[in-house]
């Protein structure tokens, strides 16, 4: 077996982070935000590169304002961590040693009655700490805020996507040449973690195998069941690659194949490239949805559709847009997202499709190019 070998991209300098950091308080502004609060996860990577391992009780916090240049409050044990990162030489750092209130130091860098966009990710106990300490300022969610402050990715992000994407190929290819009647889920899941690793991926954050009945669970990860001939089963899978995420889903099975599954696949492969076929700039991230949900109520299982169509990707596997009824946001070249319909019938099967894609000039490219029929294994 041979695995593909994806040279390691250059990483982003300090000046990648410094204009990040400085568009970030653009936006804010233009969103009614006197300053953004960054904690640790995944703002704080895609701002500086910085990904404290330590456990982060230890309030790790980078502020940034229109009216200073950014400064990150971390403990003075992790400073020299957070020095290192590849964005360090944008930042400037005021340290707390433990004993002292982290609080006191931070609030000496906000205004008193300020409003502040603060990491969905961060703890409860930082942002209660910060409102003790600044009681007439109001926080809200980045999210809520700033939606789409990572989701139209730069040219680098496009290509470690594109990375991953292969990989993820890659490792469908491999797996679907192994036996599955016979073994259990958790096996299967296993060989996945380990070929994800081997084409290149330095995180693995799911591997979902559903046979049967487990498959018409769509949060269901892998058990002990046994899997058998006549299963249907879904496969979904992904993690980092060089720092940005893959995620695709194929539905197999084990032959003979059911002729109701034969059928609901192949709805669920009409909607998922119908879908695809959609996406342009300018339509709506809800439109999307209405596209892929309505091949599917019209073959009459719109309400085993149980989910919504996709969600974003990007230096986490689960971010904006998502790709919803209600979600108004019309796309935009660059932004990457998830098409996955899928269809579920308890006590029976799922079956669920799933690429990647990225939105172009004029339409789309797939990131995940593996053959979208229900192929049949052993
Ligand atoms: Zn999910
Ligand atoms: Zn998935
Ligand atoms: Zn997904």
């Amino acid at each position: 077996m041979t695995s593909q070998v994806h040279p390691a991209p250059m990483p982003f300098t300090s000046e990648d982070y410094a204009a990040r950091m400085t568009r970030v308080v653009h936006d804010a502004a233009l969103a009614g935000l006197d300053g953004v609060l960054i904690t640790p996860g995944p703002d704080l990577v895609w701002l500086t590169g910085y990904r404290p391992t330590a456990i982060t009780e230890r309030l790790t916090l980078l502020v940034l304002r229109l009216d200073r240049s950014p400064i990150m409050v971390v403990p003075t044990l992790e400073r020299a961590d957070a020095e290192a990162a590849d964005g360090a030489a944008a930042v400037s750092f005021a340290d707390w040693a433990d004993g002292a209130d982290p609080y006191e130091l931070a609030g000496a860098l906000l205004d008193p009655s300020s409003r502040y966009g603060v990491s969905d990710s961060a703890w409860t106990m930082h942002l209660l700490g910060l409102q003790r300490q600044l009681p007439h300022s109001s926080y809200v969610a980045l999210t809520s805020a700033m939606p789409m402050l990572r989701a139209v990715k730069d040219a680098r992000e496009l290509a470690r996507l594109t990375a991953a994407g292969a990989a993820a190929d890659a490792v469908y290819e491999q797996i679907v040449q192994r036996p599955f009647a016979g073994r259990r889920e958790r096996d299967i899941a296993a060989e996945l973690a380990a070929l994800l690793r081997r084409f290149g991926h330095e995180q693995v954050d799911f591997t979902v195998v559903g046979s049967g009945p487990n498959g018409a669970d769509p949060h269901h990860e892998a058990g002990d069941r046994t899997i058998e001939g006549g299963d249907i089963i879904v496969l979904d899978f992904g993690g980092l690659m060089f720092g940005y995420g893959s995620d695709t889903s194929r539905t197999i099975a084990v032959g003979p194949v059911d002729a109701e599954a034969q059928r609901v696949h192949e709805v669920v492969r009409r909607a998922q490239q119908a879908a695809v076929e959609a996406v342009r700039p300018g339509v709506s991230c809800q439109q999307i949805d209405r596209v892929a949900r309505a091949v599917i109520s019209e073959a009459g299982y719109g309400d085993r559709f149980i989910h919504r169509t996709g969600h974003g990707i990007g230096v986490i596997t689960h971010e904006p847009p998502y790709i919803v009824e209600g979600e108004q946001q019309r796309l935009v070249p660059g932004m990457c997202f998830s098409i996955e319909p899928g269809i579920y019938l308890p006590g029976r099967f799922g079956i669920r499709i799933e690429d990647i894609v990225t939105v172009t000039d004029d339409g789309c490219r797939r990131l995940n190019n593996t053959s979208r029929d229900l192929r049949v294994v052993d």
